[in-house]
This record gives structure tokens, sequence and C-alpha cells, in this order.
């Protein structure tokens, strides 16, 4: 099995990649080694009635397979410097959304040409929510949706499927440098390459740093983002979506100038389970299709944190807080805006009695004994800056689900062409640390890809 290029990695990185390299060079060998399975096959055994929640897969249907953690994602591509990833430290501002624009018209052509580009451009709602101590990012947002995204990876993958080599359900478990290029080694086999792109996102996130490890690139890591995923009637926070879809809105807390912001919100949406390395989180969908949406909108609300030396491992740290919360609930905790402020956990009876109609089946408990006091004091004071602008956001039957954790893969050492030290091995997307959404991720991947094909 001897190849121009191997890409560890089917998602929005490495498929990017592989088109890429299809357009521009269709002359390489190209092998594509995916740990998950194939898009038809990937589904999360979470049915609502036999399976209720997670059952802790051995390989997350919703996290791997060809789309990677995109997949299933709520499909929203971001074309910004402001949030996403730092691609532009590396290749220019310019560059960067470039390639986003890019990646939005090949996505476009592929069956995403009927969805709708958002823009924050010369809307009112900014002044508004700078006069309420909140800021606004700027960006363009083509929200795909679950369903049309999904649509989207199929034809993409029709595309690619005959002109380069898939090996599905293949994680690759170690990588080595030969004489003359790479050698992957994965359960019953090895495969060799002249270059290598390593794709590997979130889930690959302790393989990464295993590979690090034995070829000695250097790594940091010191940042984790944790807080809650809140769930309301989609008419409260109407305003914003209707004319934005999703906005990225940040704050500084009073008490101790905390950065606390928004992120990935999903209007019409359901919050859902995810599962990384074990450990059960939430996270939230939406659709494009009118008739799969709910009556609620959701959104994260998550405080960054920093650690200084001699602390490294800032990941360890949010999986301890995301414990705790499995240990108390079995998995997701689910607690009402006005429960937490009483000081009392949540029940069956209080949600139900509710306004606000779950669309995540967790365990009624109180997020309080997870978060750590300053987390939960600046989420407290966001929810009370986003009643301001948006009305009914601290009401007492809010739903708050917990915890959510934006883990950061520790930032492997690459140059400005997305190569490590050693020449014609390539990490990118998630797994490089570099980027942390599917627009930036598949930008990566067509930025290496043109670096390939202008050097072989
Ligand atoms: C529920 C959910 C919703 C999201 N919504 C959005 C959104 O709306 N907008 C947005 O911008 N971002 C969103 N994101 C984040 C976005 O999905 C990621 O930023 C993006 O998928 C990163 O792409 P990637 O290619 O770097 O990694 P991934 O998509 O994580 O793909 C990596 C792939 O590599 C495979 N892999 C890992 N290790 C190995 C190995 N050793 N061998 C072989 N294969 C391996 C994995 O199985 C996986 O398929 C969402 C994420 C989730 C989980």
């Amino acid at each position: 099995m001897k190849y121009d290029v191997i890409i560890i990695g089917a998602g929005p990185g490495g498929i990017f990649s592989a088109y890429e390299l299809m357009k521009k060079k269709p002359e390489l060998k190209v092998a594509v080694f995916e740990g998950g399975a194939a898009l038809e096959e990937r589904h999360c055994p979470i049915d609502g009635e036999k399976v209720k929640s997670c059952i802790k897969c051995k390989s997350c249907a919703i996290m791997s397979g060809f789309g990677g953690a995109g997949a299933f994602s709520d499909g929203k591509y971001n074309i910004t410097n402001d949030f996403g990833g730092t691609l532009y430290e590396y290749i220019g501002k310019k560059k960067a959304l470039e390639l986003m624009k890019y990646v939005d018209e090949i996505n476009t052509s592929h069956g995403g040409a009927d969805t709708k580009m958002y823009s924050t451009a010369g809307t009112g709602l900014k002044k508004i929510c700078m006069q309420n101590k909140l800021n606004l990012l700027d960006a363009s947002v083509r929200h795909l949706g679950t369903d049309i995204n999904y649509i989207v990876l199929g034809n993409i993958y029709e595309e690619l499927k005959n002109k380069m080599d898939f090996y599905f359900h293949t994680p690759i478990q170690k990588l080595k440098v030969t004489s003359d290029g790479y050698q992957v080694i994965f359960a019953d086999g090895t495969a060799e390459c002249k270059k290598c792109i390593v794709s590997v996102g979130r889930s690959g996130s302790k393989w990464m740093e295993s590979v690090c490890k034995e070829l000695d690139i250097p790594t940091k890591s010191n940042r984790v983002d944790i807080g809650v995923r809140v769930e309301l009637p989609a008419v409260i926070f109407a305003e914003l979506t209707d004319e934005l879809y999703e906005s990225k809105i940040v704050y500084h807390t009073e008490k101790f100038e905390d950065r606390v912001r928004t992120f990935c919100m999903n209007p019409y949406g359901i919050v859902v389970n995810e599962n990384t390395n074990g450990i059960v989180t939430v996270n939230g969908h939406s659709f494009e299709d009118v008739k799969k949406r709910t009556e609620n909108t959701n959104f994260a609300l998550l405080v960054a944190k920093h650690f200084s030396e001699p602390f490294k491992d800032s990941n360890g740290y949010g999986e301890s807080i995301a414990r705790l919360s499995n240990m108390l609930g079995g998995g997701v905790i689910v607690q009402r805006f006005g429960d937490l402020e009483r000081g009392r956990r949540s029940t069956v009876k209080r949600i139900e009695e509710g306004t606000v109609r779950p669309t995540l089946a967790a365990t009624p408990g109180d997020l309080s004994l997870v978060l750590p006091k300053r987390i939960l004091d600046g989420i407290i004071e966001m929810i009370y800056a986003l009643d301001k602008i948006a009305p009914g956001t601290a009401n007492d039957d809010t739903l708050l689900y917990g915890v959510e954790v934006k883990f950061y893969n520790m930032e492997v050492a690459i140059n400005k062409n997305l190569e490590t030290k050693y020449e014609g091995l390539y990490v990118i997307g998630d797994g490089s640390g570099v980027t942390h959404s599917l627009s930036h991720a598949s930008a990566s991947g067509v930025f290496v890809a043109d670096e390939i094909a202008e050097k072989m």
C-alpha cells in the first residue's frame, strides 16, 4: 500500500484536503483513513424510546466517521477571522477569508445553494448589544442545517469515492517517519506515503498527543471553555436569530472581569449529548427543514479558563468537571434557572410544571454542585445581561443543561505552511489546536492540499 498522500481523519479538514487534491492533482494516489464509519452507516443509538441517553459507544457516531464531528452538526459555516480559530495567524487574514469563501462555494455547489447566508453587517442589534455591555462579533454565516449539511457531505463523497481509496473503521494506531516519507500502522496492516495530512479533530486529541510525544513535536495547551447550554422558547431570541441566525455575543463580568460568550446558537433546535473520550457533555443542533423545527432555541454560555505555569492539563480540568456531572446525573444534568437561583435542585415535577419543554432527556439536578462558583457566577451574570436585549432569558423556567465543555486540542507546533518540523507531515483542523470550527478546519484542508499540489 504505497500512496503519494495519506490523509488521517475524514472530518471537514480531511475532506477538503481530499477534494482539493482531487481537483488540483488528480494524478496523485491518495488514501483517506478514518476511524469511524462511512456517512450512511453513522447512526447514534439514542432514539428517545429504547435508548434514551448516551450508551458510550466505542466509536461515537456523532463525532467520528465521514464528515467528522461536523456531520450531524448544525452546519453553520462562519466566515470570519473573529472566532472559530486562529488560522489567520499562520496564513494571513486575507488568505484565510478567501479560503473560507472558497469552501462556501464548494458547499453551495454540492447541495447547499438554497441555504441562507446571514451577516452582522449593518445590523442595529450591534448598538443595542453595546448599550447593554454586550459585544456582538462580526461574521457572515452560511447555515446549512444538519439536514442539508448531510446532503452536501453525501454529494462530496460521491465525487471523491472513485478517485481515491477510503478506509473506514480503520483508526491509525501509529505514525512513523521513514527514509522517504511516512508509514501509518493500523490494526491489520500498514501503508506508506510521501506526504501525510493529519486531521483527527477533537476525538483524535489523545492520539495526536501520543504522536507528538513519540515524534518529539512540541505542543502547548492552556485553555478550556466551561459552561452550560441554555434552552428557552424560540420567541424570546427570535429578534436576534431571525436576523442573524447565530449571534456571537461576548460579555465581561463585573465581578471577575471574566469573558463569557454565547456559542453555537440553534434556533428552533434540539439539545443533544456529546461523547468525548467516554465523557458525556452537551451540545445542540438545528434544522434547515421547517418541519423538523422545535419550539425552542438553545445556545451555550461558556466561560474561558486559561491556566498558567505549572498547570498544563486544561482539558483534564474540563474533563474532571464533566465527569462530576456524569457522576451526579449519570450523564447530563438539567436545571431550571429559577431553581438554580433559589439554591435548590430541579426535579422531574418542577421541570414538567415549567413552560419550557426540554428537547433532551437529561437528569434534573443541581449545577451548583458541579460548576466552580466563579464560572457559575459568570453564567448567571450573563443571563441577566442577555435578559436586557432578549427579555425573558432570565425567566425561572429557562433550562440550563450542564456541562458544556469546549475542549481545545493542544496546539501542535507547525510553521506557516501548517507543516510540522518533519517535511511533508502536516497537521490541520481542530486536531492542530489552530482551528475550532467547520469553516476554519475546511479552509486549513484546502490550504495544505494546495501546498502539496504545488510541491509535488
Ligand atoms: C454536535 C456538534 C455541533 C457542531 N456545530 C458546529 C457548527 O455549527 N459550526 C461550526 O463551525 N462548528 C461546529 N462544530 C465543530 C465542528 O464540527 C468542528 O470544528 C469540525 O468538525 C472540525 O473538523 P476536523 O476535520 O478538524 O475534525 P473532526 O470533524 O473532528 O474530524 C476528525 C475525524 O478524524 C477521525 N479520527 C480521529 N482519530 C483518528 C485516527 N487515529 N485514525 C483515523 N481517523 C481518526 C475521527 O473519527 C473524525 O471523523 C460542532 C461540533 C459538534 C460535535
